[in-house]
């Protein structure tokens, strides 16, 4: 075993979870993530004219060489988890575009030490690889689902794809997925008047549903706080409507705040970065599809990690090497304030 010891930053945050984006790519182009669509444009003209628009992102797909294969993710895997991280999340850009995905996870799935693998999912491709990746030893899956209405789900998303996306949670309950996790980003004016119809759709499936603040990462750079419904507005309007109990955080690092629903059924989280930043306790660090760590998801330094890889460095190279980047953890995010700078990637790019 290289690298005795946990991961540590240089304001004692010991780490223990690691996201791992298989690609940049994806199937779907969500407002608040690649709004290329012309709906999502005539969103943030109309509506949100009146607000500053800086530079958009100019979106540079990384080149299919810079991917990570299958063995060099395993060895990261493996000498991370070898540090004390001991949870593994696989996303993207959308995951289930990267091609044989089920062989990852079976390779991620025996790493020896390995707590927790779950997967972050649009859902669009999940039926046809369902049943594969459960065999594979995926136990964790969590969905974006935004909204329940059809035409609003195309315009936040620029694909018709709900049917498929509700196939595919009840695909995952029925074939033992647990918990199944859906997430939903709520923006004002585009998908707020549907907070209660999404905690009762929680409540009628038993689902444990994440509301999550938008984040300024979207491609556009189209973010303004006005935009954010913050975390204590959706509680406010979701107590004015169900009897909410809250749950104890089953660990300190917890990013999300927990109630039951009413009769047990189904929970909901609300995600809060950016009214309620959780950065003194965060434990993540994130690898990008092309090989880069990431020690916040609003860094604007990536460390590379694919010379590295593939310049033949032995594993107590690259797990002293993981040392010291992770020491360099940013305190805190700066959202709302003067000094903010968008990371110059977003997040289809950075791994959600
Ligand atoms: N494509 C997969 C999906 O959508 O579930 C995985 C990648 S996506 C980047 C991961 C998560 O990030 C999703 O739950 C998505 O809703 C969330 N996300 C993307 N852009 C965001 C933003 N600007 N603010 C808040 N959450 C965002
Ligand atoms: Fe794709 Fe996920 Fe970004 Fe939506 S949030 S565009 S599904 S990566």
């Amino acid at each position: 075993m290289t690298g005795a010891g946990s991961l540590v930053d240089s304001h004692g945050r010991i780490l223990r979870d690691l996201r791992v984006s298989l690609t940049d790519r994806c199937n779907f182009r969500c407002l608040y993530c690649l709004p290329e669509t012309e709906a999502a444009q005539n969103f943030y003209r109309g509506h949100w004219a009146h607000l500053p628009n800086p530079t958009p992102i100019v979106q540079q797909w990384v080149p299919r060489g810079n991917l990570l294969s299958f063995e060099e993710v395993e060895r990261v895997v493996r000498l991370a988890v070898s540090l004390g991280l001991e949870k593994i999340r696989l996303t993207g850009g959308e995951p289930l575009l990267r091609h044989d995905v089920e062989q990852l996870v079976a390779r991620i799935a025996q790493t020896p030490g390995l707590a927790d693998l779950a997967m972050t999912t649009n859902g669009f491709l999940f039926p046809s690889k369902a049943r594969s990746l459960r065999e594979a030893g995926l136990r964790r899956v969590s969905f974006s689902l935004d909204s329940l209405d059809r035409d609003n789900f195309r315009k936040i998303t620029g694909r018709d794809g709900l049917a498929e996306v509700l196939q595919s949670i009840r695909l995952a309950q029925e074939l033992g997925f647990h918990p199944v996790k859906v997430n939903a980003v709520i923006i004002r004016e585009i998908n707020d008047h549907e907070i209660e119809s999404l905690a009762e759709f929680a409540r009628t499936h038993d689902l444990s549903l994440r509301f999550i603040e938008f984040m300024p990462l979207d491609s556009a750079r189209a973010w303004q706080k006005e935009m954010v419904v913050s975390g204590t507005e959706v509680l406010a309007r979701l107590q004015a409507r169900f009897a909410l109990h809250p749950v104890a955080p089953d660990n300190p690092s917890a990013t999300a705040k927990r109630w039951r629903l009413p009769d047990g059924r189904g929970e909901i989280g609300i995600i809060a970065p950016v009214s309620e930043p959780f950065c003194g306790h965060c434990n993540r660090i994130r690898l990008t599809a092309d090989g880069k760590i990431r020690t916040c998801l609003f860094s604007v330094t990536e460390h590379d990690l694919r010379p590295h890889l593939r310049g033949g460095a032995s594993d107590e190279a690259i797990t002293e090497w993981l040392r010291a980047v992770v020491w360099q953890k940013e305190a805190r995010h700066h959202i709302g304030e003067p000094d903010f700078v968008s990371p110059p990637r977003s997040m289809s790019c950075i791994g959600g």
